[in-house]
C-alpha cells in the first residue's frame, strides 16, 4: 500500500491550504512555494503515487484534472495568454510529493520548457 502524503491531509482539510476547487474526484490548491503568479496543484482525491501507477480505474479522475485545470485557468484570467501543465514522475522527473499532481502555472511568460 502506498503511503499517504501531506496532500491527503489537505484533501481531507486536516491541515490548512488555499483550496480553490474541490469535488468528489479532485482537489485543487495553491502551491505553498509558487513558481509563477498562478501556481495551482490539481490532485485526485484518491492516492495514486506517480504517473506509473495510473490505470484504467483512474481515467475519470485523470480526465477531471484536465477539465478543472481549464476552468481554473479561465477563472484566474490566464487562459487566453496561456499556461503550462506539468506532472513530474519519480526522481528524474523531479517529483517531491508522491501523490500524483498536475501543476498549473501561468500569469507570465514561462520561458523554455526545460533547462537541463
Ligand atoms: P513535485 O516536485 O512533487 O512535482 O511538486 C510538489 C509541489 O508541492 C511543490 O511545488 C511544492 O512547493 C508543493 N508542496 C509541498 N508541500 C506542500 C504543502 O504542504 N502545501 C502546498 N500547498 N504545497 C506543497
Amino acid at each position: 500500500m502506498a503511503e499517504e502524503t501531506i496532500f491527503s491531509k489537505i484533501i481531507r482539510r486536516e491541515i490548512p491550504a488555499d483550496i480553490v476547487y474541490q469535488d468528489e474526484l479532485v482537489t485543487a490548491f495553491r502551491d505553498i512555494s509558487p513558481k509563477a503568479p498562478t501556481h495551482v496543484l490539481i490532485v485526485p482525491n484518491i492516492l495514486v503515487p506517480t504517473a506509473n501507477d495510473v490505470s484504467e480505474a483512474h481515467e475519470q479522475a485523470m480526465g477531471r484534472m484536465f477539465t478543472v485545470a481549464a476552468k481554473i485557468a479561465k477563472k484566474e484570467g490566464i487562459a487566453e495568454d496561456g499556461y503550462r501543465l506539468i506532472m513530474n514522475c519519480n526522481r528524474h522527473g523531479g517529483q517531491e510529493v508522491y501523490h500524483i499532481h498536475m501543476h498549473l502555472l501561468g500569469g507570465c511568460p514561462l520561458g523554455p520548457m526545460l533547462s537541463l
